[in-house]
């Protein structure tokens, strides 16, 4: 089998060695005698893989005590509803737009409830991340949302220390988690869909402080209710058991890499090598967004002659680089180059992106 370079946004590529190690495991996990997928959620097996994930995702980003650790249903997107269910309590949140990713949120957090703009950077094109000054925060917030790495346009918060910290903030990480180390306790909830850092799709991590449980409305499904989902492990009904097991695997293997550290190195390199591309193409390649709001993880890059744009993805598959499409709002080209995708794929997109501008310049 010839295994081409995944660039795709997410559902995204995985380590090869934890495929290989699900492949092996497949039809009996450790002798067992079934599949992981033929478990019961309640089995020792099955809770011992759920606890061994949990333990080893607090070990990767050194979680406090204080906090809890949830695995869900719904994606990043049923947290956009869920987050103000939980933590309103009657009051407005704060609401920071910097992209397609928080302007979802945002909009959704109105469906529940109060929501307000603290600040949108629309009319730049989203291409930065505001200044702590730009924001127009309310003092009497529940909470402040962020995306610190939107999917979409490429920006990232590479600076936490700019964020406030005088109001609990809830930060949607989907596309950045376990990229690099971060500081949980400055944090009240961290959310992240799966399928790009974490596994494949249909499970979704929420890391929420324990004082910021409790306020749900007895009216919300008991599903949805945050301290409900902690009083039973995540596991009021039955938990999206291969996704947990696959997550598992590859908290496993970022430990065994040199956990968060190790992995900051790794995409600081990768970046440096697609950025550097682009910026020396003379033009010929852009990237719009702002020097230090750049992603480490998704970088959205336009073709000064649009007209080469079929070409482009044509070719670039042809040469075994696949899923570079931009995403359909902001055209041009993406690519997402998560913890799994190695330098040798970069470097390989880098060269081809050479090589076209050379013959199409
Ligand atoms: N937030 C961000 C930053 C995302 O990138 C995505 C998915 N691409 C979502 C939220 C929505 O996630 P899901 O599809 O898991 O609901």
């Amino acid at each position: 089998m010839e295994r081409i370079f995944n660039f795709s946004a997410g559902p995204a590529v995985l380590p090869w060695e934890v495929l290989v190690e699900a492949q092996e495991e497949l039809l009996d996990w450790h002798d067992c005698g079934m599949s992981v997928m033929e478990m019961s959620h309640r089995g020792k097996e099955f809770m011992g893989i759920r606890d061994a994930a949990e333990n080893d995702l607090r070990k990767l980003l050194n979680v406090p005590d204080n906090y809890k650790v949830l695995f869900l249903q719904g994606g990043a997107t049923l947290q956009f509803a869920q987050i103000p269910m939980n933590l309103l309590a009657g009051r407005s949140a704060d609401y920071v737009v910097t992209g397609s990713w928080s302007e979802k949120a945002f909009q959704e957090a109105q469906r529940v409830g109060k929501a307000r703009l603290a600040c949108s950077t629309r009319d730049g094109n989203y291409s930065r991340f505001p200044r702590r000054e730009e924001l127009q925060l309310d003092p009497d917030a529940a909470y402040l949302h962020v995306c610190t790495n939107e999917t979409i346009h490429g920006v990232e918060v590479h600076d936490y220390a700019a964020l406030p910290d005088d109001v609990p903030l809830v930060v949607d990480m989907s596309s950045h988690i376990l990229s690099r180390p971060v500081d949980v306790s400055k944090f009240g909830l961290i959310y992240a869909g799966a399928q790009k850092n974490i596994g494949p799709a249909g499970v979704t991590i929420v890391i929420v402080r324990d004082d910021l449980l409790g306020y749900a409305p007895g009216n919300i499904p008991s599903l949805l209710d945050y301290s409900v989902q902690a009083e039973h492990d995540s596991m009021l009904n039955t938990p999206p058991t291969f996704a947990i097991y696959m997550a598992g695997l590859v908290f496993k293997w970022l430990l065994a890499k040199g956990g968060l550290a190790a992995m900051e190195k790794h995409n600081t390199a990768k970046a440096a090598v697609l950025y550097r591309a682009i910026d020396e193409s003379g033009g010929f390649y852009r990237n719009p967004v702002a020097l230090e709001n750049r992603s480490r993880m998704n970088v959205p890059f336009t073709l000064a002659k649009p007209e080469l744009d079929e070409s482009f993805l044509q070719e670039s598959k042809n040469a075994g680089l696949l899923q570079l499409k931009g995403h359909k709002s902001v055209g041009g080209m993406r690519a997402s180059i998560y913890n799994a995708m190695p330098i040798e794929g970069v470097q390989a997109l880098a060269d081809f992106m050479a090589l076209f501008a050379k013959r199409n310049g």
